[in-house]
């Protein structure tokens, strides 16, 4: 039926069933997209796990690309027009709070992942229906060859992006990237494009013989050898730089601070669950004036530059796609997700 299009709804808790949902209609500001891919991310895993609560029924999906089918009335078709190729980018912040006019959208006071958001009438954040209404500044353009796939971790690798920003990575420091998931091995290939030494903590072994093909030579083996004397052995008993923890373990944010150098940063990426306090010597981080940050979202800046880094092929992102899975076999594409052995699945909408 034209006035209905298909979305993956997630029901309850481990249900997520499609469903023939209302198509949004673009305002005169918006463009329709007619979304191709979308990809699974960690917090949609928790939502169908249950871990995310969130009110069902509920349209997941955060990390979108597809391509524009109408264009609102008050649109300058010179600027974006029905074909272009685009990501949508997070449609949970406001634009009009202040946090939000100040360009720091990730942070928007009105934040919410449960808003009514792409013109749809069902909850969430909407990237697993067919169709979204998008205004013009949630838009990123595809260029050249990149692939729907590819485009849809425009999203993960902003938040990359972010965190790397805040590490502010000079040349020549060494950086050691804790963890080698699909955000970790971000992590390494954008400490190095920074002119890093990178160095990599990592007891998969698959994940560490993936890391070796894009050129990654220096590992840690936690499972082997104890992370914090090697951390130190490498770096002639000095400690990195930069110590970027990108697994949200709280021993493992306990241990970056132990990794780091004087004046050395960590930046602490993942969300931690459970939350579990840790404990460090207020004495070490006064003595060698640690900067221990946070960091988390990113904002239309770093979309910006994250579409740039791909468009330009600065980065690849393929070896980190695990596989593309057809819309009306979410439940599979979810499970496939959720095993920590695999890197990001993609949802295809044909
Ligand atoms: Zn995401
Ligand atoms: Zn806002």
């Amino acid at each position: 039926m034209e006035n209905t299009c298909k979305a993956a709804v997630f029901t309850g808790k481990e249900k997520i069933e499609l469903q023939n949902i209302k198509k949004p209609k673009p305002k005169s500001n918006e463009v329709l997209v007619k979304l191709k891919t979308c990809a699974l991310c960690t917090w949609e895993q928790r939502v169908y796990q249950g871990i995310n609560k969130v009110d069902f029924p509920f349209i997941g999906g955060h990390e979108q690309a597809g391509i524009i089918v109408e264009i609102g009335s008050d649109i300058d078709k010179t600027l974006w027009d029905a074909g272009d190729n685009v990501v949508v980018g997070l449609l949970t912040s406001c634009e009009e709070c202040e946090k939000c006019r100040i360009g720091e959208e990730g942070n928007c006071e009105n934040f919410s992942y449960e808003s009514f958001v792409g013109g749809l009438d069902i909850r969430g954040m909407g990237g697993l229906s067919q169709y979204l209404a998008v205004p013009i500044s949630k838009i990123f353009k595809i260029e050249g060859d990149l692939s729907y796939q590819e485009a849809a971790l425009t999203e993960p690798l902003s938040c990359v992006v972010h965190s790397i920003e805040i590490a502010d990575i000079q040349l020549g420091e060494t950086v050691i990237v804790i963890g080698a998931g699909i955000m970790r091995a971000f992590h390494a290939v954008l400490a190095r494009n920074k002119g890093a030494r990178v160095i990599i903590s990592e007891p998969n072994q698959s994940r560490i013989d993936l890391m070796k093909t894009l050129g990654f030579e220096e590992f840690i083996k936690p499972d082997f050898e104890d992370a914090i004397d090697q951390s130190l052995e490498l770096t002639d008993g000095k400690g990195a730089d930069v110590v970027l923890s990108t697994v949200g373990i709280s021993k493992l944010a306990e241990e970056a601070v132990q990794m780091s150098s004087l004046y050395g940063r960590v930046v602490l990426y993942s969300s931690y669950h459970p939350d579990t306090p840790i404990s460090i010597s207020p004495n070490r981080i006064h003595k060698r004036m640690t900067k221990l940050m946070g960091s988390a979202n990113s904002n239309t800046r770093d979309f910006i530059t994250a579409m740039k880094l791909l468009n330009e092929r600065v980065i690849g992102v393929k070896p980190f796609i695990y596989g593309t899975y057809e819309l009306d076999e979410i439940e599979e594409a979810i499970q496939k997700a959720i095993d920590p052995n695999n890197y990001r699945v993609i949802v295809q909408m044909t």
